[in-house]
């Protein structure tokens, strides 16, 4: 059996299937047919994928066009500095450099230092230096190959690879690579990140009650109307429809999902997903088909969920439960989908456990 199915979605890929891709979550419950929705809706596309605002509350706008146009910049700035698609990026320019240190932004430098973080603490399962390895692989902005690299090349990119051989200077805001040929590559944590900004845009123009969504990872706040909460479906982990698996509820949350099922290939009856394995420098091939996370930073959730699918079945649960993370898994067994989460998710969830 050859290929299957491919479909590309890190940051700023830019042209993309926006069906498939739009969001691993959407709104869904509590709405009222009869209604008209309470809330205005802001959408676009940034970062090879799809963004969607909802604001709800006393503080709406007359008029969305400034705000769409404010978010617009915002994310744009964001492209500009992290993406791995616009040559010129910030990140782009720090891969090519071969100068020890680098100047970022302090955007870009506060990326950068939480995914070091996470890398330290899921063991190095999360490392933004996969960057050549990911293009290996073709999930990257080279050509795509859907074939399985040659081991020398895997084994030439797995010893520029390691978090480690970042350094960072705080005062100066300087990142220093300790191999010139470090590729980093942003797109496990910066969607997760543009949430954030543009929710903090959001709250300075004193609106409290908004949903933010990009590509799948989105933050919550307030209410959607009175006495109705945001209420968001996390996705079964499958292409061929879009059904519910979970509806939760969030506050001034933030969640973010990784999978496999949206961007990977199939090699002799091997599914090879877009998320590489450190250890190995191969795309992982477990039975975790999806995780999702939730924190109060959208970053840190989009972060953690890369991390935790990396580390696989049982590592993620182990490690996600020591770092007392909101958390939820799927996994694929023989006779269908099997659900686990931590206890710090249970909070989340609206309906009682369903069986799948
Ligand atoms: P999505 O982009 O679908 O939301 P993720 O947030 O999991 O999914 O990001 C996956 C992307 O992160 C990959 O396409 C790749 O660019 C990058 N990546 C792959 N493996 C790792 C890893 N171990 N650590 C950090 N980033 C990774
Ligand atoms: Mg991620």
């Amino acid at each position: 059996m050859t290929l299957v199915v491919k479909i590309h979605s890190p940051l700023t890929k830019p042209i993309l299937s926006l069906t498939l891709l739009l969001s691993l979550f959407f709104s869904a419950g509590c709405e009222n047919s009869n209604r008209k929705p309470e809330y205005q809706v802001i959408s676009g596309r940034t970062m090879g994928t799809s963004y969607q605002v909802k604001l709800a509350g006393n503080n709406l706008p007359h008029k969305t066009q400034p705000i769409k146009k404010e978010i617009d910049l915002r994310l744009e700035r964001i492209n500009q500095l992290m993406s791995t698609y616009f040559p010129d990026s910030e990140l782009n320019r720090l891969n090519r450099t071969d100068s020890k240190w680098f100047p970022v932004s302090k955007e870009t430098y506060f990326v950068i230092g939480n995914a070091q973080r996470i890398s330290r603490d899921s063991g190095g399962a999360f490392d933004i230096t996969v960057g050549a390895l990911v293009n290996l692989w073709g999930f990257g902005n080279k050509i795509r190959a859907d074939q399985i690299p040659d081991e020398k090349a895997i084994s030439t990119l797995k010893n520029k690879l390691g978090y480690d051989k970042i350094m960072l200077n705080p005062d100066e805001l300087l990142i220093g690579k300790k191999h010139p040929e470090i590729t980093l590559d942003l797109s496990a944590i910066a969607k997760g990140y543009a949430v954030d900004s543009v929710a903090a845009l959001l709250e300075k123009r004193g609106i409290l009650d908004y949903m933010v969504e990009i590509g799948g990872e989105i933050k919550a706040r307030g209410y959607k109307a009175e006495n109705h909460p945001w209420v968001l479906a996390i996705e079964k982990p499958i292409l061929e429809s879009r059904e519910v698996q979970r509806l939760v509820s969030l506050n001034d949350q933030g969640m973010a999902t990784s999978g496999d099922y949206r961007n990977y290939f199939e090699k002799d009856g091997v599914r090879y997903s877009h998320s590489i394995n450190p250890n190995t420098a191969r795309p992982i091939t477990h039975k975790l088909a999806s995780v999702s996370v939730i924190n109060p930073s959208t970053m840190i959730a989009d972060g953690w969920a890369t991390a935790l699918m990396v580390l696989g079945p049982e590592k993620g649960y182990e490690i996600a439960l020591r770092e007392k993370l909101a958390a939820y898994f799927i996994y694929r067994e023989k006779d269908g989908f099997v659900e686990k989460y931590t206890p710090d998710f249970e909070k989340y969830f609206i309906e009682t456990k369903t069986r799948l």
